[in-house]
């Protein structure tokens, strides 16, 4: 799978990097996201699923693999 992580939507909200923080983390100059992992393996599916859908701009796409 793939993540991609929009940082003109972002607005730092920082759901991403408390709900998985070994995957996002935020600048430390606007607080908006970093993404330490684009293609993180299958068992973090349930957790990306979280950081969807708690992302109050949408910033953060999952791409699933096909299949998956
Ligand atoms: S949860 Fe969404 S809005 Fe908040 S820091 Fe992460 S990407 Fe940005």
């Amino acid at each position: 799978m793939r993540i991609t992580a929009d940082r003109e939507v972002c607005c730092s909200a920082g759901q991403c990097a408390l709900i998985a923080p070994d995957l996002f983390d935020q600048s430390d100059e606007d607080g908006s996201v970093v993404l330490l992992d684009a293609r993180p393996d299958a068992e973090w599916l349930d957790v990306l699923r979280e950081v969807v859908s708690r992302c109050p701009t949408g910033a953060i796409r999952l791409e699933e693999d096909p299949g998956a």
